[in-house]
């Protein structure tokens, strides 16, 4: 393993990584779950919605009960008609402005006549229908005044006849009643039975964005009152935001999100009311995204049917659900970013970050543990390394080390050259004369000395392809790649001069008698023998070396200090 820091610490990015992707994974799942945890919410409020709306509802339905069976019992009209206050009605409805006190104290009826309905659509006098709708309009007033929410002081609950003569509660004496009359002809609460379009004859939920007394938004709940199959009326009641204690509880923001709590309310007409924290309002809020309200309205029948769900547009989601057996689906809005959001949110509170901050905290220190044990192998190795292949005197390569250089030299050479070209090797043998006199007399410290000081001068007078080595005790060899025998002769002889010179150098400050030996200036001299492939033997490491070291033999018994590179006859040192 070359580089095992780098292996560490790919290790380390990859379970990184690893580490980084299970949390997206996990946040992704997050954002999913997110997202139905919405919808269960949006459910749990669509409860307290229905809650409102059932209970409106009953109250609304009573009244429409209570209609429809006093105009199908004869009996009871009877018994209504002769009451002189319904005479007295009867006798006055031919004007254009009349009213008819409300039984036990409820709320005035109020009316017009034939012509003051002229025009007004919806609305038409049917004289033979008349006293029982006026019997029934005084009779529910009171009904309507125990209907209305007792701290609902804007809140409006009444009877509408199509005959021309309404009660409301509270009344309102200062209006006239055509005027209220045209007034009702132009309200989706009348118009839409009056006109036929109601043809289930349900209770209808209307926004009114339009009747806002004080800033009120006012939403109405209406049913028809119908009697064989004739449309005689309708009972109409507003729910006014006082009134919308449930559907404050069930759309206001009960959670600590801090998303504020808005929904939208939408029925199968495609009608849409909002709620911001509780409160009615016409008004879009701006996070609901226009095109996904569009695709709402489109949709309003489908999602009735499929109760709930979603829908996607470029990041924004629509979720919806079906509000009881109701025609109405609540709405709420959320985005991607707000779904990342929190589900980081609520991945980071979960102890699973502390797991992934432990592997992390657990990665680094392993890899200071690694790095750190294999940095120590690392150097004793290359210390070993540098052991074995050195001499720890001199730092010359050993003979080990001169071994595989020269085996090296000439693997290299042998793949550049080719097949055809002998590679061209030469060697040189070098042994220091008398050596063993220097440790006689100097010491082995100074011994020990003159080897290094020999070792330098062969370093300087070689050239960086050429190496040194120590190959024994005082003696040394030298590779030079690509030369021939005449070449390395004369690096031979460069050598043989420059330690030579060094005793030359040597001379004078050497040995003054009494003193301590200077090791530095000690004189010696070293005689070599050389020998070189292809001219004296193939390039082998033994039969180079063994035809050196014959010439080294050679040299010293020719005389020592001086250079062999043949067998013949040494050459003859060009001493001055
Ligand atoms: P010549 O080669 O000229 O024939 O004479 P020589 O005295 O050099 O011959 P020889 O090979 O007999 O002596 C080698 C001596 O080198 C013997 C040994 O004490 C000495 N020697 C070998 N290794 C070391 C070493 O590492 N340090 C020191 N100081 N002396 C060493
Ligand atoms: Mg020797
Ligand atoms: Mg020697």
């Amino acid at each position: 393993m070359k580089r095992p820091h780098l292996v560490v610490t790919v290790c380390f990015l990859a379970a990184m990584a690893l580490v980084s992707g299970v949390g997206l994974r996990q946040l992704y799942q997050m954002t999913r779950y997110d997202l139905h945890s919405r919808q269960r919410d949006l459910e749990v409020r669509a409860v307290g919605v229905d809650a409102l709306i059932s209970a409106e509802r009953r109250r609304l339905l009573f009244l429409r009960d209570y209609a429809e069976h006093l105009l199908a019992s004869p009996g009871q009209q009877r018994a209504g008609l002769q009451n002189p206050k319904v005479q007295a009605a009867l006798r006055d409805s031919g004007r254009p402005q009349w009213e008819a006190p409300g039984a036990m104290d409820g709320p005035r009826v109020f009316g017009t006549n034939a012509q003051g309905l002229a025009g007004i659509e919806g609305f038409d006098r049917d004289a033979a229908a008349l006293p029982a709708d006026i019997v029934l309009a005084r009779s529910i007033s009171p009904l309507l005044a125990i209907s209305q929410h007792a701290d609902a002081v804007q809140s409006t609950v009444a009877y509408i006849s199509a005959n021309g003569l309404y009660v409301l509660s509270p009344e309102r004496p200062d209006a006239r009643a055509p005027d209220l009359l045209r007034r009702f002809s132009t309200m989706p609460y009348y118009r839409l039975h009056a006109t036929g379009q109601n043809a289930g004859r349900d209770i209808v939920w209307t926004p009114i964005y339009t009747e806002s007394k004080k800033g009120e938004a006012i939403a109405t709940l209406s049913a028809p009152v119908y009697t064989n199959g004739q449309f005689r009326g309708a009972v109409v009641m507003d729910v006014a935001p006082s009134r919308l204690l449930a559907l404050q509880l069930a759309t206001s923001n009960l959670t600590d999100d801090e998303a504020p709590a808005e929904f939208g309310l939408l029925n199968s007409n495609g009608d849409l009311v909002y709620f911001v924290n509780g409160e009615i309002t016409a008004q879009r809020p701006a996070r609901f995204d226009p095109y996904l309200l569009d695709v709402a309205r489109a949709s309003a029948a489908a999602w009735l049917k499929r109760g709930k769900g979603y829908a996607v547009h470029s990041g924004r989601y629509l979720l919806f659900q079906h509000v009881g057996d109701t025609q109405w689906i609540l709405l709420t809005d959320t985005d991607d970013s707000e779904l990342t959001l929190a589900a980081a949110r609520r991945v980071f509170n979960s102890p699973l970050i502390v797991a992934w901050l432990a592997i992390a905290v657990l990665l680094v220190g392993t890899l200071r543990i690694v790095k750190h044990i294999f940095g120590q192998y690392v150097e004793a190795s290359t210390r070993l390394e540098t052991l074995a292949r050195s001499d720890p005197l001199t730092g010359l390569a050993n003979r080990r080390r001169f071994q595989e250089v020269f085996d090296e030299t000439l693997e290299r050479a042998a793949r550049e050259g080719g097949e055809t070209a002998a590679p061209a090797v030469a060697m040189l043998m070098l042994d220091i004369d008398y050596f063993k006199r220097v440790n006689d007399r100097f010491g082995h410290a100074a011994g020990d000395r003159v080897l290094v000081i020999f070792a330098d001068i062969l370093r300087n007078n070689l050239r960086s392809a050429e190496m040194p080595a120590r190959v024994g005790g005082e003696e040394f060899a030298a590779l030079l790649p690509g030369a021939d025998l005449t070449t390395a002769a004369s690096v031979a002889e460069r050598i043989r001069r420059a330690v030579e010179a060094h005793a030359a150098d040597s001379a004078h400050g050497a040995s003054v008698p009494g003193e301590a030996v200077n090791p530095d200036a000690i004189a010696f001299t070293v005689s070599i023998g050389v020998a070189a492939s292809p001219a004296d033997c193939p390039a082998h490491y033994e039969a180079l070396m063994q035809v050196a070291d014959r010439r080294l033999y050679a040299a010293k018994t020719g005389g020592r200090n001086r250079v062999v590179a043949e067998d013949s006859r040494s050459i003859d040192p060009a001493r001055a």
